[in-house]
């Protein structure tokens, strides 16, 4: 197999494993969609027997740690799919495992006989032999367990609810763990129509927009970067002043680069690596994230780096021109 070269501390690899996650960039949508694409091939219809805890904290619900683990015995894999930045396991009993991966997460399927990886936080033991571990050197990654239904809906996104469910006592069914979240920008239904209509009225700059999950769900620096770029718009750029036609070149974009990426496996900066540690190919086929200095694909123009809500932000000052009207901080 492959070893991922920049793993944080000490690598952790093995003839042994299957591992699909990110090991020091945050997973945006295409990372984490191969990472569920990955899990549905390996553990769909796999049994858990049972779940070690050794970081209490990556447990999010239920409480404590203990109980989760009890509630997780038994269940049955049914599929594995994605919703925003977050892999969720469909139980066969119709309740929902949540891995939100964060920075550092990497799900990894070990066969039997595999040594023990002093980064795995939880090891899901499975009927047939095999273990599920959830890997996360920074430990910033979270799993939960919910009741399932009220998903299907593409999500409005309202903000401050998530919050108060990460937080709260009480138990809530996994559509309202989501509640908070803007739409799925792949789904059918967010149309141009629908993305001109949140941006209307919206005065904030688009950088800061495209990251805001409650906004639309899955976009991250990366593909945010790529999306305007290939857009012509200028990350500093506020919504509200986008005419129709910069609102219908953005949104198809948006979903090209995301296509794109998963096409890709996500994007590799040797930090990335799907199933059996192969990374990931989106990185050499990126034209401004990371590129600062280097001459763009367009125009030749040096890609610029300036920061934009604290994310560093990669762009053409040629291809991308700042309205006059906006300033530039
Ligand atoms: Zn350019």
């Amino acid at each position: 197999m492959h070893v991922p070269h920049n793993l944080e501390e000490e690598p952790f690899v093995h003839s042994n494993l299957s591992i699909s996650g990110t090991l020091t960039t945050m997973p945006e949508l295409p990372e984490v969609e191969t990472v569920a694409r990955d899990l549905q091939r390996w553990v769909a219809g796999a049994t858990i027997t049972d779940a070690t805890i050794s970081w209490d904290r990556t447990i999010r619900h239920p409480q404590p740690p203990d109980r989760f683990a009890a509630e997780i015995s038994g269940a049955t894999i049914a599929r594995v799919t994605r919703r925003a930045k977050t892999v969720l396991l469909h139980l066969a009993d119709g309740r929902v495992m949540t891995v939100a991966l964060r920075m550092t997460g990497a799900l990894i399927v070990a066969e039997p006989g595999t040594p023990e990886d002093p980064y795995a936080r939880v090891v899901f033991a499975l009927e047939d032999g095999r273990e599920l571990r959830y890997r996360d050197v920074r430990k910033f990654g979270r799993i939960g367990l919910w009741p399932g239904g009220g998903l299907r809906s593409v999500g409005a996104g309202s903000g401050a609810r998530s919050k108060r469910i990460a937080e709260g006592a009480r138990t809530y069914r996994i559509g309202e763990v989501f509640s908070g979240h803007g739409p799925e920008p792949l789904l059918r239904g967010f149309t141009a129509e629908r993305f001109a209509e949140r941006l209307s009225r919206r005065t904030a700059k688009l950088k800061t927009l495209l990251l805001d999950q409650s906004f639309i769900a899955g976009v991250g620096n990366i593909y945010a970067d790529e999306a305007l770029w290939r857009a012509r718009l200028h990350p500093l750029q506020t919504a509200d002043t986008l005419d129709a036609r910069d609102v219908r070149r953005l949104h198809r974009f948006i979903r090209q680069v995301l296509r794109e990426g998963i096409v890709n496996r996500g994007a590799s900066f040797s930090d990335y690596v799907g199933a059996d540690g192969e990374p990931g190919a989106n990185a050499e086929r990126l034209a401004v994230y990371r590129r600062t200095e280097q001459p763009c694909h367009r125009c030749g123009n040096r890609i610029e780096r300036i920061v934009v809500g604290q994310r560093s932000t990669h762009f053409c000052p040629r291809c991308q021109r700042e309205p006059v009207a906006s300033s530039a901080t």
